[in-house]
């Protein structure tokens, strides 16, 4: 941590600062510049971070060293980590292609739709049974009903499920049926769900919120870590955006931008970042060719239909052409979408 000092500081000022520093049991080296002067403080980095130092008289700004998601940080885990969402690997050049409607909607609909996931190579089989709506008079799920569907459609076709939990009390249930726990956008910041997800060894798809910024996203993917759960993947599915052209939008930078901070895979979904078909098969490009260690987005056989998100549901014909894009992209940077264990395509 480094404290740099006002202009015009007074001597007392300064010992005043050194003082607090060492009351805290942290040392304190000086340096006097011909401009500023500043503190560099040596100590443990927990102490130092929860010290409200910027308050102390004469304090310009305090510019800490380490970042404060230390688990989720490079430092912690300089090499990519890799996931493993029952036997499908995610992450140092394993890619997950998530793949599936917004909500589960009906046992014949959903097996509809893994037929043509799992022909078009997709390794994971989405779809929420509890799902978060702007409306309470929206279609909310079909709650463990849904769970169980989804559960026997990815095991007659051999592909792990994602699901998403709203509640910390209702982890456990979701827990039971999914391979992978989604928390959504809206519940980034929900820190009693992160700390319960983060209870569990699920593997986690935790989305950015969509008015967080990249260190907001570490930060909630440490409070999982910190509950001793290593198996967290990131998602970007955009930002709020001004433009009511896109329904979000795309932050494709946020992929680099995490690589430089973090050992954690990040996957991209350009269904909720876009918000339309025509846009997200270019969009899903953008973010493997930008790094993304997968992409996840809406499948449904029949979107007219939809109970939830059909205006963003690629058809059948779109996804099992975007997949084959991939694949090509993939090739080019070396990295292959993996099978699940136990599947022959
Ligand atoms: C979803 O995946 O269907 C969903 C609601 O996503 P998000 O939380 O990103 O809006
Ligand atoms: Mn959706």
């Amino acid at each position: 941590m480094i404290i740099i000092l006002r202009s015009g500081v007074t001597e007392a000022q300064i010992d005043h600062v050194i003082e607090r520093v060492e009351e805290l049991g942290l040392t304190a080296h000086l340096s006097r510049g011909t401009y500023r002067t500043v503190i560099g403080v040596i100590g443990e980095e927990e102490i130092i971070r929860n010290a409200p130092l910027e308050a102390i008289p004469g304090v310009a700004q305090v510019i800490p060293v380490l970042p404060a998601f230390k688990l989720a940080s490079l430092d912690a885990h300089p090499q990519p980590s890799v996931i493993d969402v029952a036997g499908v690997k995610v992450g140092g050049g394993s890619l997950a292609l998530i793949a599936g409607p917004c909500a589960v909607e009906s046992h014949e609909r959903m097996r509809d739709i893994a037929r043509v996931i799992r022909q078009g190579g997709a390794n994971m089989l989405r779809g929420g049974a509890f799902k978060p709506r702007t409306s309470p008079y929206s279609f909310q799920g079909l709650g463990e009903e849904g769970l169980k569907i989804l559960r026997e459609v990815g095991d007659e076709f051999a592909l792990p499920v994602v699901t998403e939990v709203m509640d910390p009390r209702r982890v456990e249930l979701v827990a039971q049926y999914a391979d992978m726990l989604q928390i959504g956008a809206r519940n980034m910041q929900n820190f009693v769900l992160l700390s319960e997800v983060g209870g569990t060894r699920k593997p986690v798809l935790l989305k950015r919120g969509m008015s967080s910024t990249v260190k907001d996203l570490l930060m909630s993917a440490e409070y999982i870590l910190s509950q001793g759960n290593p198996n967290v993947i990131l998602c970007e599915r955009g930002v709020k955006g001004f433009d009511p052209d896109v329904r979000n939008l795309f932050d494709v930078a946020a992929v680099p931008a995490v690589k430089t901070l973090s050992h954690l895979p990040i996957i991209v979904d350009p269904s909720h970042a876009t918000g339309r078909p025509e846009l997200i098969p270019a969009c899903a490009l953008a973010g493997i060719a930008a790094g993304a260690d997968g992409v996840h987005v809406e499948v449904h056989t029949c979107p007219e239909e939809a109970l939830s998100d059909g205006q963003q549901a690629l058809l059948p014909e779109q996804f099992l052409e975007l997949a084959a894009q991939i694949r090509k992209i993939a090739s080019v940077l070396n990295k292959k979408i993996s099978q699940p264990e136990g599947a022959t395509a």
